[in-house]
C-alpha cells in the first residue's frame, strides 16, 4: 500500500484503518506515504491526477465533478496599490460547487465508497455542506447535514438543491460546548449506522483532508517550479492552512520546489481563537463566543488550531486578525479593481495583506499568494450589502446615446 497512518501527537504508527483519532492517545491522525515522489497521472480526472498523494486504494473508481486545477491569477491593480511587486490569487471559487471544499468532498466521498459506508453526516456553515452534498448526489448516497443556527440562507439553499437532509442545531457556531457535543454525537451516529462522518477538519476526517494539499501542488506547477514566499490563508477551523502547508512540505520533499513559503493564518477579529493563542504563545483554547459575521470561518473551538500553530512555527509564518469592515472593503476592492467576485471569507486574506503592509511586515518584493476560497455568490447578504449604495437609473432607449460619461 502506498500510504499508512501516524499520529501527529505521539509516536503511534499503523496501517490504514477506518479511524479518525490516534488509538493510543486520541491525537490527530496524519496520512504518510511510502514514497516522497509527487507523481502526476494525467489520465485521471480532476484532482485525482494527484492520486499518488491521496489515501485511496483504487483512485480509478473515484468520482469527479472536475474539481481542482483552479486558476492562479496575477494581481494587476491591488498589487500596485499596496506596492507589492508579485501578488497572486488562487481562485478556488472556480471549483464545481464554488469553493475549495470540493477537494475535500471528492476525496471524502471516494473514501466513503471504498469503506462500503451507506451515507454521510456532516456539520457545515455552508460551503462544505454544498460540496459533500454534490459529491454525495453524484454517488447516489443519502446525506445528513447539521448546520449552524444562523447559517447563511443562500448557502443552505444551494445545499438543499443537492437533496440531503438538512437540520439546524441550536446555538451551533456560538457556543463551544455545543460544537463539541455536536461533533461527538455525529461520530456516535455514524459508528452506530455505518455512515461516514465528513467534517472538514484533519481532527475528524484525516483522509478526506488530504485533498486540500492539491492546492499547493497546483500552485507549485503554476509558478513553474517555485513556491510563493508568503501564503495568506483564511482560518476558521484551521484545516485549510494546515493541509496546505503539508502540501508544500511534500512538494519540497519531492523536489518540485526549492524553498518553502511562510504561512499566514488570517482570522476575523470577533472569532480568533488561534490568533489569541499565537500571541500568548500557548495551545489553542476555545473562545466563549463569536461576534464576527464572516460566514465560513466562525469556529470558537478550532479543531485543527494546534496544527495551524505548528505550521506557522515550522514555516516562519504568523497570525493576523482583521475587523469585518476591512474584509467587506477588501471584497468590494477585489470585485471593482481585479474583477474577482469572492465571498467575504476569501476576501479576508486581502484585508490581512493591507494590514500587514501598513504594519511594515512585508518588504513588497515577496511572491505572495492569497487563497481566495469561495465565490461571491455564496453569501447573498454580503453581496446585497456591497451594492446597497449603488443605484440603477431608468432611461428610454432613445436616450442611450446621450448617457453621461
Ligand atoms: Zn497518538
Amino acid at each position: 500500500m502506498h500510504f499508512s497512518l501516524a499520529c501527529t501527537a505521539c509516536a503511534w504508527t499503523g496501517p490504514d484503518a477506518d479511524i479518525a483519532q490516534c488509538p493510543s492517545c486520541g491525537g490527530i491522525i496524519d496520512v504518510v506515504y511510502a514514497s516522497a515522489a509527487v507523481d502526476v497521472d494525467a489520465a485521471q480526472p480532476g484532482l485525482f491526477r494527484w492520486a499518488s498523494r491521496l489515501p485511496l486504494h483504487d483512485p480509478s473508481t473515484a468520482l469527479s465533478l472536475g474539481e481542482g486545477n483552479t486558476p492562479l491569477v496575477r494581481s494587476h491593480r491591488l498589487g500596485d496599490e499596496l506596492r507589492l511587486s508579485s501578488l497572486f490569487f488562487k481562485l478556488e471559487g472556480s471549483n464545481p460547487t464554488g469553493s475549495y471544499k470540493d477537494r475535500i468532498a471528492a476525496v471524502g466521498v471516494a473514501r466513503l465508497r471504498e469503506l462500503g459506508k451507506t451515507a454521510w453526516a456532516a456539520t457545515s456553515s455552508g460551503n462544505a455542506g454544498a460540496a459533500i452534498a454534490a459529491y454525495g448526489a453524484q454517488a447516489g448516497l443519502d446525506g445528513y447535514l447539521f448546520t449552524l443556527e444562523k447559517a447563511s440562507r443562500a448557502k443552505i439553499a444551494q445545499i438543499l438543491a443537492y437533496g440531503p437532509h438538512v437540520t439546524a442545531v441550536e446555538r451551533l457556531g456560538y457556543d463551544p460546548d455545543v460544537e463539541k457535543l455536536t461533533w461527538a454525537n455525529i461520530r456516535r451516529l455514524c459508528a452506530e449506522r455505518n455512515w461516514q462522518m465528513l467534517v472538514t477538519a484533519r481532527a475528524f476526517s484525516p483522509h478526506a483532508m488530504e485533498g486540500v494539499k492539491t492546492i499547493a501542488f497546483e500552485v507549485c506547477e503554476q509558478m513553474n517550479g517555485v513556491a510563493p514566499d508568503v501564503v495568506y490563508v483564511p482560518v476558521g477551523g484551521g484545516g485549510l492552512l494546515s493541509a496546505s502547508w503539508k502540501g508544500f512540505v511534500e512538494a519540497h520533499a519531492a523536489g518540485m520546489i526549492p524553498t518553502l513559503p511562510r504561512m499566514v493564518a488570517v482570522q476575523a477579529c470577533g472569532c480568533d481563537a488561534i490568533t489569541q493563542a499565537w500571541q500568548a504563545d500557548r495551545p489553542v483554547s476555545p473562545i466563549p463566543g463569536c461576534t464576527s459575521a464572516i460566514s465560513g470561518i466562525q469556529l470558537t473551538a478550532p479543531p485543527d488550531g494546534d496544527l495551524v500553530l505548528q505550521a506557522l512555527r515550522e514555516s516562519g509564518g504568523w497570525c493576523v486578525s482583521v475587523p469585518d469592515a476591512e474584509t467587506y472593503r477588501a471584497q468590494a476592492d477585489l470585485a471593482a479593481k481585479e474583477g474577482l467576485f469572492v465571498e467575504p471569507a476569501a476576501a479576508i486574506t486581502v484585508a490581512a495583506l493591507r494590514a500587514d503592509r501598513a504594519a511594515g511586515r512585508l518588504s513588497g518584493e515577496e511572491r505572495i499568494a492569497c487563497w481566495l476560497t469561495g465565490t461571491g455568490f455564496k453569501d447573498a447578504t454580503a453581496l446585497q450589502n456591497m451594492v446597497a449604495e449603488k443605484t440603477v437609473a431608468m432611461m428610454r432607449a432613445e436616450e442611450i446615446v446621450m448617457i453621461d460619461d
